[in-house]
């Protein structure tokens, strides 16, 4: 048992040294190329992501927040406009609504693939909603077949929020290509991401195109033409250097990311956990391995006193931080249960196999010392996928 490492829940350092060489030999071209503000790598980086994703345009900004924030301005949504979307989420998702001087109505989620419920998305629309922005959350494709119908019905947008997701399948397409806009963000842990900030909008539409070049830089045209109020909010040159070589590398990364899914899949069938249900007609990306477990906390520190590092995405759902409890929204049950029950497992294209079986095994530790204590009910009766019956899409 001794001779495990300790094991983090992600490793964003591990990969950036695995392509060392490649990131450094960037970085000095960069350096000489005298460059250095949307220069030839940004523009290198944006069309191998736009061909990447498989639509014409893509526009690098500073973030994954304000490739939402701007989309939505960018698609003509002002304030007074409301946009739907999930309180089961990053907060930057609500924050970039409201940055954009909208107001984010939360809908609850679907209890077997945690992205937005399209049937709770109906009753929220109201004649001021502009736009749906579903997550594409954990690297697992919201269901935007539902969704798309809903908003061609109301004349309304969809914004995907793929910032967990970059070369997920739905129905054979990436997203991002399926909404009026898709937006990710390359902050360090994500599936693509920097040594630093970055983000992408892409999008199929012209003018939505032609006016992300104006938001992102002073609402410039042409240089000290600004036609627009704008900002600036820039893919920082390096940064798109740096996600060149990365993006070379990202469908291999994600070979492996299933790969290690698939052995978690496996092992964990006879634990009492609640492993992830991949929706029809997806393939995910697995940004992050969440199981659920009724005594959620005491595995995670179970998992920490055996050196194994989790994560909780998220423990507090946005309806109830200080900051948001004031948001409108509808009954967010399905939110507030999930929230309690998630736990990341370890999960990074470079962990190893030996690594995901002691993980597993761990857990099975766990769930043995349950079994032994108790008072409590057995083990077999604990919650299993079969307590959430799992929704066909
Ligand atoms: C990371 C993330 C964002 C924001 O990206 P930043 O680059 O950190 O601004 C937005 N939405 C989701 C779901 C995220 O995971």
């Amino acid at each position: 048992m001794g001779d495990f490492p300790q094991i983090n829940q992600c490793d964003p350092r591990a990969g950036v040294l695995r392509d060392r060489p490649e990131i450094e030999a960037a970085i000095s071209a960069v350096l000489e190329s005298g460059e250095y503000i949307l220069g030839r790598s940004v523009r290198a980086f944006e069309s191998a992501f736009a061909r990447f994703i498989g639509v014409p345009y893509a526009v690098g900004v500073a973030n994954g927040t304000d490739a939402i924030h701007l989309a939505l301005r960018a698609l003509g949504i002002v304030p007074g406009d409301e946009v739907i979307t999930v309180s089961h989420t990053a907060v930057a998702t609500v924050a970039a609504i409201e940055m954009a001087g909208a107001t984010p109505v939360l809908v609850d989620i679907d209890p077997d693939t945690y992205t937005i419920d399209p049937a709770r998305v109906e009753g929220a629309i109201s004649p001021r909603t502009r736009a749906i922005v579903p997550v594409h959350l954990y690297g697992q494709p919201a269901d935007l077949r539902a969704l798309q119908a809903m908003a061609h019905r109301y004349g309304i947008a969809i914004v995907e929020d793929c910032a967990q997701a970059h070369g997920a399948l739905y129905r054979g397409r990436r997203v991002g290509a399926y909404g009026a806009a898709g937006c990710f963000s390359f902050y360090p842990t994500k599936n693509l991401g920097g040594i630093g900030d970055g983000g992408m909008v892409v999008t199929g539409r012209a003018e939505v195109y032609e006016r992300l070049l104006q938001l992102r830089q002073y609402g410039w045209k042409e240089r000290f033409v600004s036609v627009s109020k704008g900002m600036n909010s820039r893919l920082d040159e390096l940064q798109a250097a740096i996600l060149l070589v990365r993006l070379a590398k990202l469908d291999e990364d994600t070979e492996r990311r299933i790969t290690i899914a698939e052995a978690y899949d496996r092992l964990l069938q006879s634990a009492s956990v609640i492993t992830p249900t991949v929706a029809q007609e997806t393939r995910p990306v697995y940004h992050l391995y969440v199981i659920r477990h009724p005594q959620r906390d005491a595995l995670r520190r179970w998992l920490q006193d055996h050196r194994i590092g989790t994560g909780v995405h998220y423990p507090v759902p946005i309806h109830l931080q200080q900051a948001y409890r004031s948001t409108r929204r509808g009954p967010l049950p399905v939110t507030e249960r999930t929230a309690d029950e998630v736990l990341s497992l370890p999960l990074y294209p470079d962990l190893s196999m030996s690594l995901v079986e002691h993980v597993a095994q761990q857990i099975k530790a766990f769930d043995s010392l349950q079994d032994q204590r108790s008072t409590r009910p057995a083990r077999s009766s604990l919650p299993t996928r079969n307590a959430y019956p799992a929704r066909k899409h």
